[in-house]
This record gives structure tokens, sequence and C-alpha cells, in this order.
């Protein structure tokens, strides 16, 4: 059974979908089978993926409302590797349409559960909100991705994210867990991103990745060309850091199995 993964911070800009997008297509450079659900109604997952958002036959936002089974919303990309659950703005009126349906708060958690054996990883690019879309996405994962750039008002959103991870794992998701904290646009020339980033590992420990991504230009450009960095440029330097990422995440999960096996 695929391990689910939503990524997710209510700020935005601060990496989320470039994270989804690329760790997707370093888990397809390891062999893995990924889906990537697009959470959110901007669909910058979907375009950067080279699937075009504004046609769409079907969406997330279909198999949310109960319009359509999941199966056939999910879609291969041509060239990332990964299939995708893509979204648009149609995804908007679901957070108010939801509020309506019964278990509004599980509907993605039910719609993954058919799908979850035919991957290895299911990542969800979440909105920049604590919505109920995001809920739905921490109500569906078993572990938490968390994106963020080491300035300085990082830590205060982190804390309310955090309080809001805590209250699903009581109500809803009992498994859900902080998989880790990503540090991305990393400048290790700025004292500041320094300064930050000692004081997540002083609060976080090993929860925060060793792996840090760095700025590079190619992170930003690929999703114009519809592609992942992997793809477009596989030996920049962002690239490479997502191929370590995956490779951090993939031990990480099979640490536990390799202690059985011992
Ligand atoms: P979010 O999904 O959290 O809103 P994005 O992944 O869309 O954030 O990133 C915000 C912007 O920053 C995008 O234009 C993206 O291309 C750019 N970006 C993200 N990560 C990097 C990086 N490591 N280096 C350079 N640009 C980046
Ligand atoms: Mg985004």
């Amino acid at each position: 059974m695929g391990k689910i993964l939503a990524v997710t911070n209510q700020k935005g800009g601060v990496g989320k979908t470039t994270t989804c997008i690329n760790l997707a297509a370093s888990l397809v450079a390891t062999k893995r089978r990924v889906l990537l659900v697009d959470l959110d109604p901007q669909g910058n997952a979907t375009m950067g993926s080279g699937v075009a958002k504004n046609e769409l036959e079907r969406s997330v936002y279909d198999v949310l409302i109960g319009e359509c089974e999941i199966e056939r919303a999910i879609q291969a990309t041509e060239q990332a590797g990964y299939d995708i659950l893509p979204a648009n703005g149609d995804l908007t009126a679901a957070e108010v349409e939801l509020l309506d349906l019964s278990s509004k708060e599980k509907r993605l958690a039910y719609a993954l559960r058919k799908v979850q054996d035919n991957y290895d990883f299911i990542l969800i690019d979440c909105p920049p909100s604590l919505n109920m879309l995001t809920v739905n996405a921490l109500a569906a994962a078993n572990g938490v991705v968390i994106p963020m750039q080491c300035e300085y008002y990082a830590l205060e959103g982190l804390s309310a994210l955090i309080d809001t991870i805590g209250r699903i794992t009581e109500v809803l998701n009992p498994g859900l867990e902080i998989e880790g904290l990503l540090r991305t646009m990393y400048d290790p020339r700025n004292g500041l991103t320094n300064d930050v980033s000692a004081q997540l590992t002083q609060h976080f420990g090993d929860r925060v990745y060793r792996t840090v991504i760095p700025r590079n230009v190619r992170l930003a450009e690929a999703p114009s060309h519809g592609l992942p960095a992997m793809v477009y440029d596989k030996q920049s330097k962002g690239a490479l850091a997502y191929l370590a990422l995956a490779g951090e995440l993939i031990r990480k999960q099979e640490k536990p199995r390799q202690a059985i096996s011992a």
C-alpha cells in the first residue's frame, strides 16, 4: 500500500508545488510508482506536469463531490513519468460544496483508498491555506511534508500548522505523522537563513530533512515547459537536490523494515 504524503504549508510561495513535482519525478527516477494529487485550485502542479488545466474532462473536483470515480480522473503524464489527479479553478467551488456533503473531511481519503495499492507514493499538493481541502489532505495522509523558507516569519506560521496537524490527529486521523520539514530556496550565504535553520533543527531534530533545496533557476524555469527539473535538466543542482531528498525519504521509509529483518 502506497505511502500518502501531504505536502503542506499555509504560506504561499514556499515551494510546495515545486517539491511535489520534483519529488514525484525523483521517486519515479528511482523506480517508484507515484501519483501526484493536485489539491490547489490554482492548478500549478497540473500545469507544471504538462497537463493543460483548462482542458480537463475530469478533475479532483469531480472526485471530491462524488461525480466520478477516482480511476477515471487520474491521467498519466506524458514526460514527467508519474500519474496525476489534476485540478483547476473548479476546485474553488468544492470548498463550499463539501460542507453540505457527508464525511466532508474524509472524501479524498476514501477515494485514495481505491488506488493506494497501485502506487508506492501518493503526494498531495495542498493549497496555501488551512481550509477544507487541506483538511481532506491531512485526513488522507500518513505523513506531512512541510516545505519552508528559512526566513524570519517562517517559524511563526509553523506553529499554527503544527496545531492543525495535532487537531487532525486527535479527531480524524490518528496515524498522521510529521514526516519531515524541508528547507527550500536555501541560501547558505544568508546569515538569517542559517539562524532560522539552526532553530528548526533545535526544535524538530531529525524531523528536519538533511537534504536542503538550494535556490536554483532551473527549478523555477522547468514548470513553464510543463516538466519537472529532473526531466528538463537532470544535472541541475535543483534536480539533484530533489533526487537526494527522494533517497532520504525512501531510506526513512525502509528503515523499520530493515530493522525487522536484521
Ligand atoms: P507554493 O506551491 O508553496 O506556493 P511554489 O513551488 O509554487 O510554491 O514556488 C513559488 C515560486 O518559487 C515559484 O515561482 C517557483 O518556481 C519558485 N521556486 C520554488 N522553489 C525554488 C527553488 N528551490 N529555487 C528557485 N525557485 C524556486
Ligand atoms: Mg503551490
